[in-house]
């Protein structure tokens, strides 16, 4: 089976990993305070946060902008749970907002127009989490925009946008959100087995970051209560998680982080490179955007199903028993059977909805082989014509 995506190891990178199990540190040690710097510094970041998967790192982006009951969070319909789960850890509600068909990113002018109805009703929220499906950016300048006009803050879920670029300058960066949250699961970019990072350029959120993801702990003398502590002295100021990453993790994503530029080379490459093989087959492909380089985490085609004498899901398991490992982003989040437990139901989020019905995630990792791609298009075609 050819998998939808796929981590690449190097002997650099086990030689990194063996290091520092060699180390004095297992954890909360230098390889994670090296790591951070190494992104934010990639990301031109003030503050780089890493922590023990991207779910934890959206959970307490939310926490630290005090998101809890009776506030709103929305994000889109077309993410992984994940995204919209944060709201629900702090006790808040989860709404959506359509995307664009094209892009497949949440919609901007749907955005603005939910806003508008939103401040008529007193029903505004307090955080927007965009999501760079598959890599590539939503429209956040527009976003920014609304979050100036109506005060709500941007929690960039960038977990697929490791090393993407927006406007000619890394995702991350800090000009576009108040926090941008990376995943590294092996799928992704570049991976740490398990890991996520949260970015920004705000002292006080990245303070706040690093208390809740070691128990709401601060050990620094110059923020306790305490006047004059003593050398045992700890407080817990708040109630936090061990939310830590290990120095293990962080070696290796240290050691991947060098590799990014060849992981997103290869990934532009297939991407083209699909384009290509597939222009002529009744799909629609990905959308690319002016000033915005995606880094490919997902290759996504819609089936153009008038075109096509076979249904959505004959063709995905038609790829499957190819053996083509095929996936599909998203299910509709709206439509889990938890969020419907909410009130949510099919016909709420119609373009997400259509989409779902026609969407399929060819494979796309840094060590797919031209071979294996021509393999995967040579099924594909097989399925349409
Ligand atoms: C992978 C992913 C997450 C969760 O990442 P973990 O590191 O596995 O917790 C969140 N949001 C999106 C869009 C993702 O793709």
């Amino acid at each position: 089976m050819i998998p939808y995506g796929r981590q690449q190891i190097s002997a650099d990178d086990i030689a990194a990993v063996v290091e520092t199990l060699q180390s004095d540190w297992l954890t909360q040690g230098p390889a994670i305070t090296a790591f951070e710097q190494a992104m934010a510094e990639r990301c031109g970041a003030r503050h780089a946060v890493a922590v023990c998967n991207a779910t934890a790192a959206l959970h307490i982006a939310c926490l630290a902008l005090d998101l809890g009951a009776g506030d709103r969070l929305w994000t889109t319909p077309n993410t992984f749970v994940a995204s919209a789960n944060c709201a629900r850890y702090c006790g808040a509600e989860v709404d959506f907002v359509d995307i664009d068909p094209a892009t497949w990113n949440m919609d901007a002018e749907r955005l603005a127009a939910k806003l508008r109805q939103a401040e008529a009703e007193g029903r505004l929220p307090r955080v927007v989490v965009p999501v760079a499906f598959s890599g590539q950016s939503c429209d956040m300048a527009r976003i920014q925009a609304l979050s100036r006009q109506y005060g709500f803050a941007v929690v960039e879920d960038a977990s697929h946008a490791v090393g993407a670029e927006y406007l000619d300058r890394p995702v991350g960066c800090g000009a576009y959100a108040d926090m941008t949250v990376f995943s590294f699961h092996p799928v992704k970019i570049i991976t740490t087995g398990e890991g996520g990072l949260i970015l920004t350029n705000r002292d006080d959120l990245a303070q706040r970051l690093q208390r809740l993801r070691s128990h709401g702990i601060s050990r620094d003398p110059a923020r306790m209560e305490a006047s004059d502590p003593a050398a045992w002295q700890y407080e817990m100021q708040e109630l936090g998680f061990n939310y830590r990453i290990t120095d293990i993790q962080a070696a290796l994503g240290l050691s991947q982080l060098r590799r990014l530029d060849t992981f997103l080379a290869r990934r532009r490459e297939l991407a083209d490179r699909y384009d290509g093989l597939l222009a002529e087959l009744p799909l629609q492909g990905p959308s690319r955007q002016a000033g915005a380089r995606s880094a490919w985490h997902l290759y996504v085609v819609r089936l153009q199903l008038d075109r096509i004498s076979k249904t959505h899901r004959q063709v995905f398991d038609g790829l499957r028993a190819a053996g083509i490992g095929v996936n599909l982003h998203y299910i509709p989040v709206h439509l889990q059977p938890y969020y419907r437990q909410s009130g949510f139901k099919a016909g709420d989020f119609p373009e997400a909805e259509r989409y779902y019905g026609e969407a399929i995630s060819l494979p796309m990792y840094a060590g797919l082989t031209d071979a294996q791609q021509d393999t995967v298009v040579a099924a594909l075609r097989a399925l349409l014509v």
